[in-house]
């Protein structure tokens, strides 16, 4: 999709993200679903995910898709507590007497 100075919209004002980039870059996958719907009803959507599949974003969501390190990625992992194959941590050691 090639945008034109002729285009029936205004990108400027009808984009949703135009508002709160937050919601596009949050951690939370229900803020991220979020921002999915309302790339739902953006004229740019197509281009929006193509141009950002042409960066290789790193990270947030482009035409309605969640992008990680330039890839679509259908969750987004939220932070959360490290795998269990994670090293641990030694352990305390109680001074003696
Ligand atoms: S499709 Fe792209 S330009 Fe449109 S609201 Fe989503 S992130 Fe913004």
């Amino acid at each position: 999709m090639t945008l034109t100075a002729t285009a029936p919209w205004d990108a400027a004002t009808l984009t949703p993200c135009r508002d709160d980039l937050d919601l596009w870059f949050a951690e939370k996958p229900e803020v991220l679903a979020v921002a999915q719907a309302l790339c739902g009803g953006c004229p740019l959507a197509e281009a929006c995910l193509t141009g950002a599949l042409e960066r290789a974003e790193p990270w947030g969501v482009w035409g309605g898709r969640i992008l990680v390190d330039g890839a679509v990625v259908a969750v987004k992992r939220g932070r959360g507590r490290p795998p269990r194959s994670a090293p641990t941590a030694p352990a305390a050691v109680r001074p003696a007497g």
